[in-house]
């Protein structure tokens, strides 16, 4: 029987994997599908400035517009999108589009109101030769100075000794470029490149700020990310503020910026440009 029952347990594993497979190949040609005819779209979170409540700049965020299923979020088609290779048309396409419409909003704004756009940028994407003068050529293309663009990159990029990569951030940090390290603190890389390196700001993983209220140990890592940044001159982002005790304990800490629903969820980039023009958080409008 414990035999039977075995080679059964097997079989389904093995047919559980192979559905798993062929999901994979049909999300990677769904995707490849998606790429050529354009099938995305971007939304902006605002990142505020936590004393005054106003958005310096927007994270861009990309969904996938699939015609059947609706609209489907990174975390469902990045991974296959970096393990193909897609990541780079991908990337290209949110690169300039996040421009193009950070472009827009300065056209209309006065000069002290100008947000920045913040794009997430994935190891293989730094990894293709050109990516320096993609990203130079998008600037001008666009027609917006070096300032008003940022780039996040993942802690686990800096893990690895790639100094090409490496030369490339210094490169585009000397153009203007800021440079932010997403998901600071998930990671467990030493913290001595960040004194090293061409880094501009942190951003506090979302799950530091979740346990921050219920517990001392979680507060004081924020507390001492925040005193950290201040040293070494970063600027910090606290990411994930879903209510006023966040902002409120952020704001106290010192912590300079803040993106979460408590501001706003990500928007189109009408609704972002409306944000920008009468940015209170909604619980006091
Ligand atoms: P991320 O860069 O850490 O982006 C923050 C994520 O947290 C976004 O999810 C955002 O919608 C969500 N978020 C923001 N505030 C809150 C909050 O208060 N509460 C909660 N629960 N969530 C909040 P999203 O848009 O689903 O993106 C997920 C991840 O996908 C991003 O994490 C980023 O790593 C990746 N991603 C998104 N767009 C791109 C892209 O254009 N290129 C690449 N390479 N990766 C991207
Ligand atoms: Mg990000
Ligand atoms: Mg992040
Ligand atoms: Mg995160």
């Amino acid at each position: 029987v414990a035999k039977g029952a075995g080679k059964n347990q097997w079989r389904r594993y093995q047919s559980h994997l192979h559905s798993a497979m062929v999901e994979r190949l049909e999300l990677r040609s769904a995707l490849d599908h998606a790429v050529n005819e354009g099938h995305f779209l971007l939304q902006f979170q605002p990142i505020v400035d936590l004393a005054t409540d106003e958005a310096v700049g927007f994270e861009a965020l990309v969904r996938w517009h699939h015609p059947q299923r609706g609209v489907i979020a990174p975390d469902e088609f990045i991974e296959v999108a970096e393990e193909s290779g897609l990541i780079v048309p991908m990337g290209r396409w949110v690169l300039d589009q996040a421009l193009h419409t950070v472009a827009q909003w300065r056209r209309i704004l006065p000069r002290a109101r100008q947000p920045y756009v913040s794009v997430n940028v994935s190891v293989r994407q730094f990894r293709q030769s050109g990516f320096v003068e993609q990203v130079k050529t998008s600037l001008e293309y666009a027609g917006v100075p070096a300032r008003a663009l940022m780039l996040e990159i993942t802690e686990t990029l800096l893990m690895g000794d790639d100094e090409q990569i490496w030369a490339d951030l210094a490169v585009l940090q000397e153009l203007g470029v800021r440079i932010a390290i997403d998901d600071f603190g998930t990671g467990y890389s030493s913290l001595g490149y960040l004194r090293q390196r061409p880094i501009d700001v942190l951003k506090i993983d979302k799950t530091f700020i979740d346990d921050m209220v219920g517990s001392e140990q979680q507060l004081a890592l924020v507390a001492g990310i925040v005193s950290l940044a201040r040293t070494l001159n970063l600027t910090v982002v606290a990411e994930g503020i879903e209510d006023a005790t966040h902002r409120l304990i952020l704001a106290q800490l010192g912590c300079p910026l803040g993106q979460g629903y408590y501001y706003s969820a990500p928007l189109d980039a009408t609704e972002a440009l409306a944000w920008l023009r009468n940015p209170l958080p909604l619980a006091v409008a």
